[in-house]
C-alpha cells in the first residue's frame, strides 16, 4: 500500500485556474447561505449539486476513471479555501475521497472500472464506516460481522459518526470476515456497501458543530452485499486498505485546520483595526498585537507543513509521519487561533451574529477525526525512532 505511483503535479497557472472558479464560487453560492445552513443545521442540498457539476466529487480520481486527476496538493488548497469558507461542506467530498482513494488504489481493476466513475460524478456518493459505538482509534475492536455465505456476504453489527451517510448512499464499510482469526487485523475487510435493505440509518447525531452535514449512526441487519463489491476481491486486507486512505484523510483534515485557521486570523485582523479602545483601534494595544503575531505565525507555519505532506504524498513517499504533523501541528492551530480571536473580539465572538463562534465550534472535531491528535504525536515519535535508529 505504500508503494504508491506519483501523482503529476498540476502546473501553477492550471492551479489557479481552478482555485479562482472555487473562489467565485465560495463568494457567489455559499458565503451568502452559511448563516442560515449552519444555524438551522440545515443539509447543502442546492450546494451539494453544484460541487457535483464542478467535478469536486472527483477531484482526486483519476482522469483515466473519469475524475480531475488533480495533485494531493491541489487539492489541500482546495479544501483550506473551501474551509475558510464553510468547513461543512469540505467534509462533504473529504471522506467521500477516502473510500474513493481506497477503490483507486486497492480496488480491482474491474472495481476501479465500476465505481470510479460513479463515485467522480457524485452519482454514488458517500464516505467511511469504520468507527462504531464502542471503539475508534482502536479499529481491530470492530464488531461489525460479514459472514460470507455463497455469493453475498451477510453483515451485522453497527457503525457510529459516520458522516454523509444519510445524504450519501454508499460507504467502504470496514468489516470482520474472521472474527477468530489472529493477529487482529488479518480478519478485517472493506466492503463497498451501497445503501439496501438492511442498511439503516438509526439516528441523525446532534454535533457541536460541523452543522449542515450528515453524520449518522448505523445498523446493519442481515445486510446483503454481493463477494463483487469486497475491495481488491481477497479478506483480510480491510485495515491496510483503510489506513492507505487515511493519510489522504490527514492532510485534507490538516487542510481544513489551516482553512479554520486563516478564517480566524482574517476576521480578527479586520476587526482589531475598526474596534476602538482608549482612543485607538485595538490593534494598536501591544496585548492584541501578541495575539495576531502568534496566530499568523501559527497559520504560515501549518501551511508550509500541510503543503509539504501534499507534495510528499504526490510524489509517492510514505508520509505517516509528515501527514501526521501537518495533521496535528494545523489543527491545533485551527483550535488556538478559533480562541484567540474570540478573544480579540470579546463579546462578538461570543455572539451568533459572527462567525467566530462556528470556528470556535468547529475547530475541536479536527483534533479528534481521522485520528486523535494524540495519535498522531505518537505515529510521528515511532516514525522518528524507526527513521532514525541508533
Ligand atoms: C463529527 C464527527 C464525524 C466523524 N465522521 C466519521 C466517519 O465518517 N467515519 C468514521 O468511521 N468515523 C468518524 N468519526 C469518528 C472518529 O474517527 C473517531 O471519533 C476517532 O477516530 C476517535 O475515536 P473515539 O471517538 O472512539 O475515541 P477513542 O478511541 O475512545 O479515544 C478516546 C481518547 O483516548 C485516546 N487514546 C486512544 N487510544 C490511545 C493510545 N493507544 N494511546 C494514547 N491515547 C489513546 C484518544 O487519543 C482519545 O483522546 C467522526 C467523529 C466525529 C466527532
Amino acid at each position: 500500500m505504500n508503494a504508491r505511483q506519483p501523482i503529476a503535479a498540476q502546473d501553477d497557472d492550471q492551479e489557479e485556474l481552478i482555485l479562482d472558479m472555487l473562489d467565485r464560487f465560495l463568494a457567489v453560492e455559499v458565503k451568502p447561505h452559511v448563516h442560515k445552513l449552519e444555524h438551522d443545521d440545515i443539509y447543502p442540498a442546492e450546494i451539494v449539486e453544484k460541487m457535483k457539476e464542478m467535478g469536486l466529487f472527483g477531484c482526486t480520481i483519476a482522469t483515466e476513471y473519469g475524475g480531475l486527476g488533480l495533485s494531493t496538493r491541489t487539492y489541500a488548497r482546495i479544501v483550506e479555501r473551501i474551509s475558510q469558507v464553510w468547513m461543512s461542506i469540505s467534509g462533504i467530498i473529504n471522506s467521500h475521497l477516502i473510500m474513493a482513494m481506497a477503490v483507486q488504489r486497492a480496488g480491482t481493476e474491474e472495481q476501479k472500472r465500476h465505481y470510479l466513475p460513479l463515485f467522480a460524478t457524485g452519482e454514488l456518493r458517500g464516505g467511511v464506516g469504520l468507527t462504531e459505538p464502542d471503539c475508534g482509534t482502536d479499529l481491530q475492536a470492530i464488531r461489525t460481522v460479514a459472514k460470507r455465505e455463497g455469493d453475498e456476504y451477510v453483515v451485522n453489527g453497527n457503525k457510529m459518526w459516520i458522516t454523509n451517510s444519510l445524504y450519501g448512499n454508499c460507504i467502504a464499510l470496514l468489516v470482520k470476515t474472521d472474527p477468530k482469526a489472529e493477529p487482529r487485523h488479518k480478519c478485517m475487510s472493506l466492503l463497498i456497501a451501497e445503501k439496501g435493505e438492511g442498511f439503516i440509518v438509526s439516528k441523525k447525531l446532534e454535533k457541536l458543530g460541523y452543522k449542515g452535514i450528515d453524520t449518522c449512526a448505523l445498523t446493519f441487519e442481515n445486510y446483503r452485499v454481493p463477494v463483487g463489491r469486497l475491495v481488491g476481491g481477497v479478506e483480510g486486507k480491510g485495515l491496510q486498505q483503510v489506513l492507505g486512505g487515511l493519510e489522504l484523510g490527514r492532510i485534507n483534515v490538516a487542510a481544513r485546520g489551516l482553512g479554520l485557521a486563516q478564517a480566524a486570523l482574517d476576521e480578527a485582523a479586520q476587526y482589531a483595526q475598526v474596534r476602538k479602545t482608549f482612543g485607538k483601534p485595538i490593534c494598536e494595544h501591544q496585548a492584541i498585537q501578541l495575539k495576531l503575531g502568534e496566530m499568523a505565525t501559527r497559520t504560515a507555519a501549518a501551511r508550509l507543513l500541510v503543503y509539504a505532506a501534499a507534495d510528499a504524498f504526490d510524489r509517492g513517499e510514505r508520509v505517516d509521519m509528515e501527514a501526521g504533523m501537518a495533521k496535528y501541528f494545523a489543527t491545533e492551530a485551527a483550535q488556538e487561533n478559533s480562541l484567540d480571536a474570540m478573544r480579540i473580539f470579546g463579546a462578538y465572538g461570543y455572539s451568533k451574529e459572527y462567525n467566530i463562534e462556528r470556528l470556535y465550534r468547529d475547530a475541536p472535531l479536527l483534533l479528534i477525526g481521522e485520528g486523535t491528535n494524540e495519535m498522531q504525536l505518537i505515529i510521528i515519535a515511532k516514525q522518528l525512532i524507526e527513521r532514525n535508529p541508533a
